[in-house]
């Protein structure tokens, strides 16, 4: 019983450190000309952009421990909760799905080569190899 209780406090202390870890400012940003990406608190500046002109950011959301994969454009994102889902480059909105929490877990697709660090094994939709995903834990 106390064993029970103690893993338990475990486990939320490290929910809580992991949350705290990534902050509560951090913004993930994506430019919609070239696609770069960047973590800030807020707008990055914008000049020399390699699609010309000015960067054109865009605010995916807050960053945090849930990584999200949009199956459309292959996009990867650390964030609170979901991300926003417009300007994808593969055309119209994002497409994203849940993968799992970040954590120190590496697993690997056999099929497609993405590689993960999660507190467990990921979910497995929409390999871009066909099928689900193929994971194995390094
Ligand atoms: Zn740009
Ligand atoms: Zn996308
Ligand atoms: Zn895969």
């Amino acid at each position: 019983m106390s064993a029970a209780k103690i893993s338990l406090a475990a486990l939320s202390l490290t929910i809580l450190t992991a949350a705290s870890a990534f902050g509560s400012k951090l913004q993930n940003f994506v430019c919609l000309k070239c696609h770069q990406r960047m973590t800030k608190a807020v707008r990055p500046n914008s000049p020399h952009c390699r699609a010309g002109g000015s960067h054109h950011w865009h605010s995916l959301g807050k960053v945090g421990p849930r990584i999200h994969i949009c199956i459309k454009c292959d996009m990867l994102v650390k964030s609170v909760s979901r991300p926003n889902t417009p300007y994808c480059k593969a055309g119209g909105s994002h497409n994203w799905f849940f993968l799992g929490l970040v954590g120190r877990d590496i697993y690997v697709c056999r099929k497609c080569n993405l590689k993960l660090r999660t507190s467990a094994r990921p979910n497995a939709p929409y390999c871009k190899a066909g099928g689900s995903h193929d994971w194995f834990r390094y």
